[in-house]
C-alpha cells in the first residue's frame, strides 16, 4: 500500500542520482516532495501584444515562427540560435543560447507562448532563452518554477510530481480537523496539492496556497502556545514586600519617566498573583538595565531568585558588573554563570543557586542547562529576547513553575512579527532616553574618503576620546567577490599606517572568553583608543567615552543592526558620530543608509527594516528563533497570521494539549515544523 513516507525512488525515473540531488533540496521522502512548493510560477494566460510590449518588462506573449536562422558559434562553448517570430502585428527574435536540442524541436508555423523580459529595441524586439510552452503539449498555463539545483529541471520535477499525486493523491492524510476546515472554507488535502503544482488557473492557485497556509500558521501557532504552556492560567509567586525607596537612594541618578513607568507596570504584575510576561522595549542606551536590576532587587526583598539571561559572554558579564555595583551594596548576592567557566567554578555555583545563597544569577544560555536547578526562582528576565530561539526560552521557563517573565528589547518589533514572536506579551516602552544624550550624528561616505575618516578618528583620540571600528568579518573571505575588511587584516593595517601611533585593540567573536574580556576591559578603562571588532559588541556593550564609530561593509548590516551598533556611541556628553562606509552603488541600499542617517528612532528604523528587506531577513539568520516557513510569508500572510492566532486559541480552549483523535495529524504536523527549531 502506498504509503507517503515511501521514498522518492518509488516514483519512476528516480534512481540513487536524482535521489541525492533531491536530497540536497531536503526532498527524500514522498511526503517531503509534495511539500517542495513552487518558488513562483509563470503565468502562460495574460498574453500581451509583442507592439504593447515594453522594453525591460516582464512578459508573456503569443507569437509563431516563420524563419529559424543558422546557428553561430561565438567561441568555444558559446552558440547562438535565432528564430523569427510574429504574433500578427509585431515582429520578434528569439534567441537561444547553447541548447540545439531546445531550438532544433521548435518548429515553424506553430504557435508558442513565450515568456520572459522584452528586450531589443522598439524597432526590433527580442526574448533572449524565454520559457516556453508549446499549447500542443496541454499543459497548464501556469506553470511552476522549483528552486532548482543543478542536474535537476522544472520538467523533472513536475513528471515526478505529477506521479506522486497520481500513487498517493488518495492517502493524504487530512491534517485540519473537519470543522475548522469548513468554517474557515478551506479547500481538501488533495485539491491544494494539486493546483499548488499545477494550477488550474490563477483562481485555484489561490485558493490552494491559501489552505497550505493557513496549515502552515496554523501549526506554528499550536506549537508556539504549547511550548510557552498556558502560563497566564496558572497562578504565581505573589510578592508582598515592595520598598524600592533603599535601590533608589543608592542609584546616582533618578530614573527617567519610562523607566519609572516600566517598573511600576511590572510592579502590579508581581503582585497580581498571576505569571508576569511583559516585554520592556526601549531604544539602546534608555536604560532597561535599570529596570532589571530594580525588579531583582524586589524579588531578593521577597526571598525569591532571579536568573537574567544574555545572548552573549561579554554582555553577562557586563551586567554582572551592573547587577554588582548597585545590588551588592543592599545586601543581594549577585554571581556569574557561563559556559565558559571551570567545572569547578559551575559546580560551585550551581550549588548556590540549589541552596538560595546566590539570589541572582546573570549568565548566558548556561543557566538553561538540565543540571541547573533553582531553591526559589521567581522572575526570568531575558534581555535582547530575539535573539534566542523559541525552544531556549520555553526551556528556560520550565526551570521555576509559574515564574514571572520579563524580556528586554533594543530592537522594537514590528507589529506582525510581535504578534507571531510574542503572543500575549504586555508591553512597556521606555520612550526617551537618560537626559544629557544628543543624537548620534551619522555620516554615509564611500571608501575614498577613508582617509578623512580616520583623520576625523584621530583628532577624537587627541581630545581623549574612544572609536570603534566594525567590521564584517573575522577572516578574509576570499569567496565574495567583493572585499570584505577583516579585523585582524584591518588592525594591523591601521598600526603601520593610518593610526600607527594610537592603541588599538582587537575584539572578535572566535577570541576566548577571557580574552575578549581583558581586550574589553582594557578599553572600557581607556588603556585603549580604538577597539577593531565584529559584531560582537553590538548588543548592549557600554562605554561612555566612545564618540566616534566607523562601519565598513555597511551595506551588509540590516537597519536594525545598523541602529544597535551605533548605540553603541553616543553615550557620554561628547558630539557622537557614526560614519558608514560603503561602496555599494544600488540604489536601494544606498536609501536604506541614507535613512539610518536622517532618523535615530528605532521603532520606524525596524518598520523600514521590515519593509525593505522582508521578514526573513529582518532579524539576520534565523535570529528570531522560528521555524522554517516553507510557504507562508510573515509579509504577505499577516491576515492569516492572525485568523490562524484565533483559530489556534479556539483549538487549545477544546482540548489544551490536542489530545483528541482527530488532532493527531496536527500534533505530527507541529513536531515535523519544530524539528530543526530553537537551535539558533
Ligand atoms: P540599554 O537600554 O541599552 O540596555 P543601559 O541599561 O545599558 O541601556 O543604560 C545605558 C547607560 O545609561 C548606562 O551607562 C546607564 O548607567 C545609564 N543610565 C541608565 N538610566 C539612567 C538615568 N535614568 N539617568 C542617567 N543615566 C542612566
Ligand atoms: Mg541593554
Amino acid at each position: 500500500m502506498p504509503d507517503i513516507t515511501d521514498s522518492v525512488q518509488y516514483l519512476k525515473g528516480v534512481g540513487e542520482k536524482r535521489a541525492a540531488l533531491y536530497r540536497k533540496l531536503g526532498v527524500d521522502s514522498i511526503c517531503s516532495l509534495l511539500r517542495f512548493f513552487p518558488r513562483t510560477y509563470v503565468d502562460y494566460s495574460a498574453v500581451v501584444p509583442v507592439a504593447e510590449a515594453s522594453i525591460g518588462e516582464t512578459v508573456c506573449v503569443e507569437v509563431t515562427i516563420f524563419r529559424k536562422g543558422p546557428e553561430q558559434r561565438i567561441r568555444k562553448g558559446l552558440s547562438i540560435f535565432r528564430a523569427f517570430a510574429t504574433d500578427g502585428s509585431t515582429d520578434l527574435t528569439i534567441t537561444i543560447y547553447n541548447n540545439k536540442f531546445q531550438f532544433a524541436a521548435l518548429k515553424t508555423d506553430h504557435p508558442y507562448r513565450l515568456y520572459g523580459v522584452m528586450k531589443g529595441t522598439l524597432l526590433r524586439k527580442e526574448m533572449q532563452s524565454p520559457q516556453i510552452l508549446d499549447p500542443d503539449q496541454q499543459m497548464g498555463q501556469i506553470q511552476p518554477v522549483y528552486p532548482l539545483t543543478s542536474g535537476l529541471t522544472s520538467r523533472m520535477v513536475a513528471v515526478n510530481m505529477r506521479q506522486a499525486l497520481e500513487l498517493y493523491g488518495d492517502h493524504l492524510e487530512e491534517v485540519l480537523p473537519d470543522a475548522l476546515r469548513r468554517q474557515e472554507h478551506l479547500c481538501h488535502m488533495r485539491y491544494a496539492y494539486e493546483n499548488i503544482h499545477f494550477p488550474q488557473d490563477a483562481h485555484a492557485l489561490k485558493v490552494a496556497r491559501r489552505r497550505l497556509v493557513f496549515e502552515e500558521l496554523l501549526t506554528l501557532q499550536l506549537g508556539l502556545l504549547l511550548m510557552r504552556g498556558r502560563v497566564r492560567e496558572e497562578n504565581a509567586i505573589r510578592l508582598e514586600q515592595m520598598d524600592l525607596s533603599p535601590f533608589l537612594a543608592a542609584l546616582p541618578f533618578a530614573l527617567t519617566e519610562g523607566q519609572q513607568q516600566a517598573i511600576k507596570d511590572s510592579i502590579a504584575d508581581l503582585q497580581s498573583g498571576r505569571p508576569m510576561n511583559r516585554l520592556v522595549q526601549g531604544d539602546v542606551g534608555s536604560g532597561k538595565t535599570m529596570v532589571a536590576c530594580a525588579l531583582g532587587y524586589l524579588l531578593a526583598q521577597n526571598g525569591c531568585q532571579t536568573a537574567v539571561m544574555a545572548p552573549t559572554e561579554i554582555l553577562a558579564r557586563q551586567h554582572l558588573e551592573t547587577f554588582r555595583r548597585l545590588l551588592e551594596p543592599l545586601g543581594v548576592s549577585v554571581e556569574l554563570l557561563t559556559g565558559s567557566m571551570t567545572q569547578k567554578q559551575k559546580r560551585e555555583r550551581r550549588e548556590g543557586l540549589a541552596n538560595g545563597t546566590i539570589s541572582v544569577a546573570v549568565g548566558t544560555h548556561a543557566l538553561l542547562s538540565d543540571d541547573v536547578a533553582f531553591a526559589r526562582l521567581g522572575l526570568v528576565i531575558t534581555d535582547e529576547q530575539h535573539r534566542f530561539g523559541v525552544r531556549q526560552r520555553a526551556d528556560l521557563a520550565k526551570k521555576g513553575l509559574h515564574v514571572h517573565k520579563l524580556v528586554m528589547s533594543a530592537t522594537p518589533i514590528p507589529r506582525t512579527l510581535a504578534l507571531m514572536i510574542y503572543g500575549e506579551l504586555d508591553v512597556s516602552s521606555i520612550r526617551q532616553l537618560p537626559g544629557g544624550r544628543k543624537p548620534v550624528e551619522t555620516y554615509l561616505i564611500r571608501g575614498s574618503k577613508r582617509a578623512r575618516a580616520f583623520h576625523f578618528i584621530r583628532e577624537h583620540i587627541a581630545r581623549g576620546l574612544q572609536a570603534y571600528i566594525v567590521c564584517p568579518l573575522i577572516e578574509e573571505n576570499e569567496e565574495l567577490e567583493q572585499k570584505l575588511y577583516s579585523v585582524e587584516e584591518y588592525a594591523q593595517k591601521l598600526r603601520e599606517s593610518e593610526l600607527g601611533d594610537t592603541r588599538i585593540g582587537v575584539l572578535h567573536g572566535r577570541m576566548k572568553a577571557a580574552d575578549k574580556d581583558a581586550v574589553m576591559q582594557a578599553f572600557q578603562q581607556h588603556q585603549l583608543d580604538v577597539l577593531v571588532c565584529t559584531t560582537v559588541i553590538e548588543v548592549g556593550v557600554d562605554v561612555p567615552n566612545a564618540a566616534v564609530m566607523l562601519i565598513e561593509n555597511a551595506e551588509r548590516f540590516g537597519l536594525s543592526q545598523l541602529h544597535q551598533l551605533r548605540g553603541r556611541v553616543g553615550r557620554g556628553t561628547a558630539q557622537s558620530t557614526c560614519i558608514l562606509v560603503s561602496d555599494h552603488s544600488n540604489p536601494d541600499t544606498r536609501k536604506r543608509l541614507k535613512i539610518l542617517a536622517g532618523t535615530s528612532d528605532g521603532f520606524a528604523l525596524a518598520e523600514e527594516d521590515l519593509k525593505l528587506r522582508g521578514p526573513g531577513d529582518f532579524f539576520g539568520n534565523r535570529q528570531h528563533g522560528l521555524p522554517m516557513l516553507q510557504i507562508a510569508s510573515m509579509a504577505d500572510d499577516v491576515e492569516l497570521i492572525a485568523r490562524t492566532q484565533d483559530a489556534a486559541r479556539e483549538l487549545l480552549e477544546q482540548a489544551p494539549s490536542l489530545e483528541k483523535l482527530e488532532h493527531q495529524p496536527l500534533r505530527r504536523s507541529i513536531d515535523r515544523l519544530f524539528a530543526d527549531a530553537g537551535t539558533t
